[in-house]
């Protein structure tokens, strides 16, 4: 063997493979990091980090403030015990997961906010300020996530200070702007939600009723005025007529509307039999009526809620309970005709039980 090849061999077993085994949504997740981190393959990003040239960010002004804070306040690296500016790397998602979980209804939401904490976590530590040009959708999202990360690390670490350093990177990078609830469907905060209807709720009297009935149809504006003075039909079988037909179940009544103005369709709503009866009785419920619910609501609630925004946490309550998108989606009139008539038809018994699980055990109605 002459001395080129013994060198040539000596090179080739030098050099080494190192494989990992991913599942295709981690593959994803950390394409993305790759990305975020500005490394184009992974086999970049490994031989940036022996040379020692990663994390990059370690110089950056953030990071530095970063970790002075959590050395003030104490908080520390989950796994090591120690303060480290990326102790966030070190959290348990699965574990994180399961705590979630138990604290919302739809399981889906859990994850949804996990996924956006694994996506995010790097990037709202180090380099805030670039979320700040996500859809508000998604820094919406983001947030919460993050507020969410805080209250699971307390709960782990017995340590709030988490949650007041999230708190306050969001104010700082002021990655909440622009992001009234009054402009998004899907709104993130449940306990916002629960808080907002708990107040409108307490608001009595005939605009009182308006407001409790707006509240548990989920119906639009005119809607509402149209399930006051539409007449109601006597058969109780199969007709085609233009008036409300009604079926009752149990504690609630199942109204069906069937009304379509322009892209505006609400097949059919529940309402508890009881609210529905004192709502028919009222003398008026036109755009008068409903401008005073409005402007009650906005008072009793410094601001943050007005009578449209309670479809909206009628919907996004329903979303989150067994119910699940399809049948809020049906309920708010965003889903298509045929689904709704297979509701109606095949799924009633079901979707009033679903629908008194969620909203009347957390709501008292009258
Ligand atoms: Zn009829």
């Amino acid at each position: 063997m002459n001395k080129q090849t013994q060198v040539h061999k000596r090179q080739q077993s030098d050099w080494k493979s190192v494989t990992v085994r991913l599942k295709e949504n981690d593959l994803a997740i950390l394409n993305n990091k790759l990305r975020l981190n500005g490394f184009e393959t992974f086999s970049e990003f490994i031989h940036a980090w022996i040379k020692g040239q990663y994390p990059l960010h370690e110089n950056n002004e953030q990071v530095e403030k970063l970790i002075q804070r959590i050395r003030d306040k104490g908080i520390r690296d989950p796994l090591t015990g120690e303060f480290n500016p990326t102790f966030y790397r070190n959290v348990n998602t699965e574990d994180m997961l399961t705590d979630l979980s138990k604290r919302y209804a739809y399981p889906k939401h859990a994850k949804d906010l996990v996924r956006y904490f694994e996506r995010y976590v790097d990037i709202f530590f180090s380099k805030p300020q670039l979320i700040q040009s996500e859809s508000g959708h998604k820094r919406a999202w983001i947030c919460d996530a993050m507020r969410k990360f805080g209250m699971y690390y307390d709960r782990k670490m017995h340590n709030p200070e988490l949650k007041i350093l999230i708190e306050e990177i969001i104010q700082r990078y002021e990655l909440n702007k622009k992001m009234r609830i009054h402009d998004r469907v899907w709104l993130t905060d449940e306990g916002f939600i629960e808080t907002m209807v708990r107040k409108a709720l307490e608001i009595d009297g005939d605009i009182g009723t308006i407001i409790k009935f707006a509240f548990f149809s989920g119906l639009r504006g005119e809607e509402i005025t149209y399930a006051h003075e539409t007449p109601i039909c006597d058969s109780l079988t199969g007709c085609n007529c233009n008036n409300l037909h009604i079926t009752q179940k149990k504690k609630v009544s199942i109204i069906v509307l069937n009304r379509i103005v322009g892209p505006k369709h609400s097949y059919f709503t529940i309402v508890p039999t009881k609210l529905w009866h004192m709502f028919r009785s009222l003398s008026m419920v036109t755009r008068e009526e409903r401008n005073i619910a409005h402007m009650m609501i906005k008072s009793h609630t410094a601001g943050k809620a007005t009578l449209m925004d309670l479809r909206k946490f009628h919907y996004n309550l329903l979303c989150r309970s067994e119910m699940g998108e399809t049948g809020a989606e049906v309920l708010a009139g965003r889903a298509k005709s045929i689904s709704a008539k297979h509701y109606l038809i095949h799924e009633l018994d079901k979707i009033s039980d679903q629908y008194s699980d969620c909203i009347l055990e957390k709501f008292i109605s009258p």
